[in-house]
């Protein structure tokens, strides 16, 4: 048996002589009369059904240039084909050419001729994926039961993949997707996934496009050399190692596309951030060992990164206790700070639920997350002293 994947074929294709029969709730033909698109055996058109919000859906997904996912056509002659897989989709895009139902736009229905003609065009110009399968009916549905087993979709790079198929993707993948690539062990240590599932392509793509891969490989589709995609990726790589010298398993998977963009400019010195990196990994109060590399980039200032442990209840419970106990015996607010103040809290005793823990000396500073380093303070004013 035989696949072939077509990504030539538009909406305006398979629409072009579109029949839709109102009696026997059927999608009869398109393609210029070489397509069947329900053949006896499928069941009925059901997208229309509950308000017709799975029809709207893929009009919706059109509009939008989001893939509709992939269509199996069964070869059964010589430029005469059968919807194995995808009738309710093409009679929905069907249907709605021919202006049998309506989409709601900014609140009014709006059906196909209706429509601004650049999203008339959009949707005409629309590209499917098409399996082409051609066998005998045994073997294309043996295929086609164990395809529905098996059961792994194409992921998003893979659609990618197929829908800008071309010189530039066959290098590309030559390179990124390739397991017997010899970089891959290097790769992996900061990035996830594997080479056959297209992750290091993916990232690659990514970082060098700043997050629009999609409109990336558009626009290098058909060139015929991927050097700008390999610098990139391996400039990311690079200084990536030369800043951290140590390879450590929380380095995998982060966003070390953004990361270079945002720090690259500053110099490092890779002694004293290996030994930051390894004082922070035995530091009990980093609950977040993924957000040492972007803390020590940043400076260490943003101790967010860390998720730095809080005290615990009982330790809050035992400080306010204290601290209230000792502001009643002298009529004063149980916040330190309200005590201090000129307001009309000077003299309030705040419940406990009214107040947060607060490090008397930072975290930052070395300050630990015992009793002996705790306060309770209002609400107002631990977030006055922020974060630190
Ligand atoms: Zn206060």
């Amino acid at each position: 048996m035989d696949t072939t994947l077509r990504t030539e074929i538009t909406v305006a294709d398979i629409c072009d002589g579109f029949v839709y029969n109102q009696l026997e709730g059927k999608g009869l033909y398109g393609l210029g009369g070489k397509l069947t698109i329900q053949p006896e055996y499928q069941r009925n058109y059901i997208y229309a059904d509950g308000g017709g919000k799975k029809e709207a859906a893929v009009i919706h997904s059109l509009l939008k240039g989001y893939p509709l996912g992939l269509i199996y056509f069964n070869k059964v002659a010589e430029d005469q084909f059968e919807v194995l897989d995808g009738q309710q989709r093409i009679t929905s895009i069907g249907r709605f050419v021919t202006n049998k139902f309506a989409i709601m736009d900014d609140g009014n229905p709006k059906n196909f001729d209706s429509l601004p003609a650049d999203q008339k065009a959009k949707i005409l110009e629309s590209k499917l994926l098409i399996y082409e399968c051609e066998g005998t009916e045994t073997e294309i549905k043996q295929w086609f039961e164990t395809i529905n087993i098996a059961g792994i979709p194409l992921n998003s790079q893979e659609l990618l993949n197929a829908i800008y198929s071309g010189p530039f993707v066959t290098l590309a993948k030559a390179e990124f997707s390739n397991s017997q690539n010899a970089n891959i062990q290097k790769w992996s240590a900061y990035i996830k996934g594997s080479a056959n599932r297209q992750d290091f392509l993916e990232r690659a793509l990514d970082w060098v496009s700043k997050g629009d891969i999609g409109g990336y490989m558009s626009s290098h589709r058909t060139e015929n050399n991927i050097n700008e995609l390999k610098t990139y990726f391996n400039t990311v790589i690079d200084w990536v190692s030369s800043v951290f010298r140590d390879v450590e398993k929380d380095m995998k998977g982060l966003e070390w596309g953004r990361l270079y963009e945002q720090y690259h400019s500053k110099s490092y010195d890779p002694a004293k951030v290996s030994a930051e990196v390894q004082r922070l990994y035995s530091d009990p109060y980093v609950n977040k060992h993924r957000g040492i590399f972007e803390y020590i980039l940043g400076g260490l200032h943003d101790s967010k990164l860390l998720d730095v442990r809080v005290f615990i209840e009982a330790t809050k419970k035992s400080v306010y206790a204290k601290q209230t106990k000792a502001a009643e015996a002298n009529s004063e607010s149980n916040c330190p700070l309200c005590a201090v103040g000129h307001a009309s809290n000077k003299s309030r005793i705040w419940k406990f639920a009214e107040m947060d823990a607060d490090h008397v000396s930072a975290w930052s500073k070395g300050g630990g997350s015992s009793a002996k380093n705790c306060q309770m303070l209002c609400v107002t004013h631990n977030r006055a002293k922020g974060n630190r």
